[in-house]
């Protein structure tokens, strides 16, 4: 199984637009982030978490010509407002829809702001997205067994996921006892840290090393990631062990 990372930037991307600080002006292209989504693929199946508004440079940039679902973790904008950019991917996969996989407590929201994506609005075009919701219970979509897991977003929640040894929590200030235990004997997890700080929605760095304490993963991969935290200075600061991503940054893992 393989993870890419095509997005770890938060809503803004980094740079942001017209900000000149240290990151957003940086040469590093690490530093260079598109708003976050990662892809999950096994010999048969590639399954994408999100569809960032940046979705159309990601599958450009990681010559992706193929997707056979999607994952909502939840429905701010930043998540789900390139949802359009599918549309040639899944004629080329083969499809006249795909299956858009989310939370019933997302649904709502995605299907108002993405209404025509999941419904026929008789404006000449077809819907692409084919709705599907899941609850606490793990399924499969062909051969990827996807475990999804709420976490307190602010005042929503958003869906984490745990596809075999490897975990995916982005946009989370606060998981539950309950749903913690979904993550326990996974080996890489990739989690969301805005800033240094955290905020009423967002983990920051404190937040996340608390966390780590809690479940003890192997290896832990930063996304979500603001114009406060520079690549660098990450990689300087923190152990081994816990890395910042970046965009096209790839991760092999067991099922
Ligand atoms: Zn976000
Ligand atoms: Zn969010």
């Amino acid at each position: 199984m393989k993870c890419t990372i095509l997005g770890c930037g938060s809503s803004r991307g980094v740079p942001e637009v017209a900000c000149s600080c240290y990151v957003c002006s940086s040469k590093n292209k690490k530093d260079k982030r598109t708003r976050s989504s990662i892809l999950i693929e096994s010999e048969k199946t590639k399954i994408i978490v999100d569809t960032s508004p940046d979705l159309r440079q990601q599958l450009l940039s990681n010559n992706i010509s193929k997707i056979d679902c999607v994952l909502y973790t939840h429905a701010h904008f930043d998540h789900i407002a390139g949802a359009d950019d599918l549309k040639p991917i899944i004629q080329l996969s083969g499809y006249n829809k795909i299956p858009a996989f989310m939370h019933n407590f997302t649904k709502k929201m995605i299907t108002t702001r993405l209404n025509y994506a999941f419904n026929d609005i008789t404006e000449g075009y077809s819907p692409f997205l084919d709705l599907q919701i899941f609850r606490d219970d793990l399924f499969w979509y062909n051969d990827i067994a996807v475990q999804p897991f709420l976490q307190q977003h602010g005042t929503i929640y958003s869906s984490g996921f745990r596809f075999g040894e490897l975990a995916y929590s982005t946009d989370v200030h606060y998981i539950e006892e309950k749903y913690l235990h979904f993550l326990y004997g996974i080996k890489i997890w990739i989690i969301s840290c805005m800033r240094y700080f955290g905020t009423k929605t967002h983990f920051g760095l404190e937040a996340v090393m608390q966390y780590i304490e809690k479940i003890k993963p192997d290896f832990v991969i930063l996304t979500h990631m603001g114009h406060n935290l520079g690549y660098d200075e990450l990689c300087y600061l923190l152990p081994k062990n816990i890395r910042p991503a970046y965009d096209g940054m790839s991760i092999v893992f067991n099922k």
